[in-house]
């Protein structure tokens, strides 16, 4: 039995990570983003280059926590960050 470990983590973190981020936010985009899982995009964000790729996607969506209350996203602006979301998902 092999107890070999993986230690090439070059990045700071998965590529699940990466995944779990922007299945999240897909998730978040019919409600409000509570301000813990804004920290954590932004956080991600700040870390991950391959997720910056996506930070027009994502900037949309972190307005989101900035004003909930005042701004929030149509129907059709939802499905199309829905769209991107998910094929960046993909590519990821
Ligand atoms: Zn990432």
């Amino acid at each position: 039995m092999s107890t070999r470990r993986r230690t090439t983590r070059t990045a700071r973190h998965s590529k699940a990570q990466c995944r779990k981020i922007l299945r999240t936010l897909s998730e978040y985009l019919d409600n409000d983003l509570p301000k813990s899982v804004c920290r954590e995009i932004r956080k991600h964000l700040g870390l991950c280059p391959k997720c910056e790729v996506f930070v027009h996607t994502l900037k949309r969506t972190i307005n989101l926590c900035k004003k909930a209350d005042v701004a929030r996203l149509t129907a059709s602006d939802k499905t199309k960050l829905r769209k991107e979301i998910l094929s960046a998902t993909s590519r990821v």
